[in-house]
């Protein structure tokens, strides 16, 4: 019987050794070689042409390389490449429950993504990581949102100030969700649940965040009329609380302020100047998209002169699309305006009518590009894409390659090597990753592949799902993602937490 084994055995042995061969025999796993490269590190100097050696995860040598016996090569055509794109402000939460190989956020060359914006996140932190973890594309890190924890703690009843007894509920919640590696506090003050916070209470919030080293995140309480104060409140808010203070997709949100960004930046920049700790980002569109409710800020919801002014002030009701309504979805699609002719009434009714059944996802074409173009030139201000799987804004498939392909290439706004600053190295400082957003040895290996002539976006208002041209290669973690305008399946991403 024993001897009758033994053969077994031996073949089983073998297999054991067969499956560690490229460790245990040859002493070395294999890399991999990207020759003829133009590489674009991240920091803001111009491109080079060099090789790059990945061994794991790691970039292990940059420079001219000579190929070894150990290394698998790729050859990158003199494309450009960059560290993969970091995305502060990101809508995925549920996205990548659903869809963890991330096709519309790796196809624009995102590897890197944050969770929990504007006030909303998934809550408690730890249940959604371990939900995420090993079946992910791209690596993700997250917010605590004010919102999650006041709706924690006061459940419907949000529409007042919150009690000392209350924040100082909330404020336990960030910490604990601090310690489970929030990366600091969002807020969407413009927004139901946050609407009736005051300063102070947004003051004792952050202070649990700084307490961890997190910054302050914000979707202003308001980005019309009253931008200028808000901004104000934010710094503020950061100053007392004594952290660092991030203005979620700064902008001039209606025709009432628009050309007033010089003033916005007036006011980051003398509070920088002041030693004081502020920086921004943007999304590369002239429309935001949100809930149809923002466009009434006194909350009068059926008082037909404040709609009225609320759809004169973003341009009219033909600037204003309805992208999702579960009341009407036939609705869906059609401007305020269309659907008033369609039903031969006004668009102030079909405003209030809306609202009435629950409310709708609506894109508004409300702002100026020499704003957009005025915030981008500024060397604090990042781009994000506010976007995410599923969006019904093209802002979720198509931000990066558009800042690339018509801000840098077509409109000549800033160099490239300045786009992919604002992309990588400058969300990282940010965010304090010490390992991501750039090219240099011992770096995670998040590698974005373009063609710089080509880069582009595609995604449109009416298709706002299509993928982006010119972007070859994706690798998250030294594993390839995207190739050749598809998805390779992998899941190499990781769970940053905040420590
Ligand atoms: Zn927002």
């Amino acid at each position: 019987m024993f001897t009758s084994l033994k053969p077994l055995f031996c073949i089983f042995l073998f297999a054991v050794i067969a499956a560690f061969a490229p460790i245990s025999v040859v002493g070395q796993q294999r890399s991999t070689l990207i020759v003829n490269a133009d590489i674009i590190d991240g920091s803001g100097r111009p491109a080079f042409r060099g090789d790059i050696r990945i061994k794991g995860d790691r970039i292990v040598k940059i420079g001219k390389l000579k190929r070894t016996a150990d290394d698998d090569v790729i050859d990158a055509g003199g494309f450009v490449i960059a560290p993969g794109f970091i995305d502060i402000h990101n809508h995925s939460e549920s996205g990548l429950l659903k869809e963890g190989t991330a096709a519309n956020q790796v196809s624009q060359g995102i590897t890197t993504l944050f969770v929990g914006p504007d006030g909303g996140s998934p809550y408690p932190i730890d249940d959604y990581f371990l939900n995420l973890s090993g079946k992910v594309a791209v690596n993700v890190g997250a917010f605590i949102g004010h919102a999650s924890v006041r709706e924690a703690v006061m459940k419907n009843d949000y529409t007042r100030k919150a009690t000392d007894d209350e924040i100082k509920r909330m404020a336990e919640l960030v910490d604990l969700s601090m310690r489970q590696g929030a990366f600091g506090l969002s807020s969407g003050l413009e927004y139901d649940v946050g609407f009736s916070a005051s300063t102070e209470e947004m003051v004792a919030l952050a202070r649990a965040a700084a307490k961890y080293r997190g910054i302050y995140m914000t979707h202003m309480r308001d980005e019309e009329e009253g931008m200028l104060d808000a901004l104000r409140e934010s710094i503020r808010i950061g100053r007392e609380a004594k952290l660092p203070v991030q203005i979620s997709h700064i902008k001039m949100g209606n025709r009432n302020v628009w050309g007033k960004s010089a003033e916005a930046i007036a006011i980051v920049e003398e509070a920088r100047r002041s030693g004081f700790d502020v920086t921004a980002d943007a999304y590369p569109y002239t429309a935001w998209a949100s809930t149809i409710t923002v466009l009434v800020p006194s909350r009068k919801h059926d008082d037909r002169s404040e709609v009225e002014r609320g759809l004169s002030n973003v341009g009219g009701a033909d600037k204003v699309l309805v992208t999702s309504c579960s009341a009407h979805r036939d609705y869906e699609g059609k401007t305020l305006e269309q659907i008033a002719a369609s039903k031969n009434t006004t668009p102030v009714d079909v405003y209030i009518q809306i609202v009435k059944d629950g409310g709708a996802g609506v894109v508004c074409n409300s702002m100026n590009e020499a704003d957009v173009k005025a915030f981008y030139e500024q060397p604090w201000v990042m781009v994000s894409s506010d976007g995410g799987i599923g969006s019904r804004h093209p802002r979720g498939t198509g931000t990066f390659t558009r800042v690339l392909g018509r801000f840098v290439r077509e409109n000549n706004w800033f160099s490239l090597e300045e786009a992919v600053r604002k992309m990588s190295s400058m969300p990282a400082a940010r965010l304090r990753l010490k390992d991501r957003g750039s090219i240099k040895k011992g770096m995670k290996a998040d590698l974005v592949l373009f063609d710089k002539n080509k880069v582009i976006d595609r995604a449109t208002f009416a298709e706002p799902q299509t993928f982006s041209e010119g972007i070859r290669s994706v690798f998250v973690n030294g594993v390839r993602v995207w190739s050749d305008g598809k998805i390779t399946g992998a899941t190499p991403g990781s769970i940053l937490r905040r420590h």
